[in-house]
């Protein structure tokens, strides 16, 4: 499988070949169609294995292929909530690389730094949005930015979320973001409150594991 067989567009591929990502990973080639096809996913994956790109790659694809509607200018389009900085800042590194030849903007947020630089970015208008919760939570208190409009909606390393204590920040954001959304869920382990936490939040999910 290439990733041209995954009809990822033209210029993804571009940035992919200029990466020297020669073949999609296990992962990749199981959630990209799918997500491209706008469905929901269950995906149980580890770091390492490619699942970053697995939900980056089609998300950039989708927004890209759709104007937002009747959404104001400056609008959060998809939303990324991953447990801790470090990862936070390599997810937005990954969209930055593979959607360098197109239009989208990209910023990413986390606590335990100023939030000026932050809080700049986002009057700035962006598409996607890599957070951790706090950071997340506190800046949509102070309405400097709203998800009431995201219309693709990520969870990163669910497992590690819940250890670090962070289901209440996840639930107040799902309780903002519109139903209909589209929803991607990422977990290295399935445990009984990840499983249920899992069925409480996608609609007919497929389910992807490496
Ligand atoms: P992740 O599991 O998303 O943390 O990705 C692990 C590493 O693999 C990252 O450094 C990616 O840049 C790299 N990577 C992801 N997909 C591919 C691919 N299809 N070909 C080569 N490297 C990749």
């Amino acid at each position: 499988t290439t990733f041209k067989d995954l009809k990822v567009s033209a210029p993804i591929l571009a940035a992919l070949d200029t990466l020297g990502y020669k073949t999609p990973t296990p992962i990749q080639a199981q959630a990209i169609p799918e997500v491209l096809k706008g469905k929901d996913l269950l995906g149980c994956a580890q770091t390492g294995t490619g699942k970053t790109a697995a939900f980056a790659i089609p998300i950039l694809q989708l927004l890209n292929n759709t104007k937002p509607q009747g959404q104001k200018r400056g609008t959060i389009r998809a939303l990324i909530l991953t447990p801790t900085r470090e990862l936070a800042i390599q997810i937005d590194e990954s969209f930055q690389e593979y959607g360098e030849n197109l239009k989208l903007k990209h910023a990413v947020i986390f606590g335990g730094v100023n939030q000026f630089s932050q809080v700049n970015q986002i009057k700035a208008g962006v598409d996607i949005l890599v957070a951790t919760p706090g950071r997340l939570l506190d800046l949509m208190n102070q309405k400097v930015l709203s998800i009431h409009q995201i219309e693709i909606f990520v969870l990163d390393e669910a497992d590690r979320m819940l250890d670090m204590g962070f289901i209440h920040d996840v639930k107040r954001v799902l309780q903002v973001i519109p139903q209909n959304r589209q929803t991607l869920f990422f977990s290295a382990t399935m445990p009984k409150a990840i499983q249920s936490l899992a069925d409480s939040i996608l609609h007919n999910p497929v389910k992807v594991e490496v």
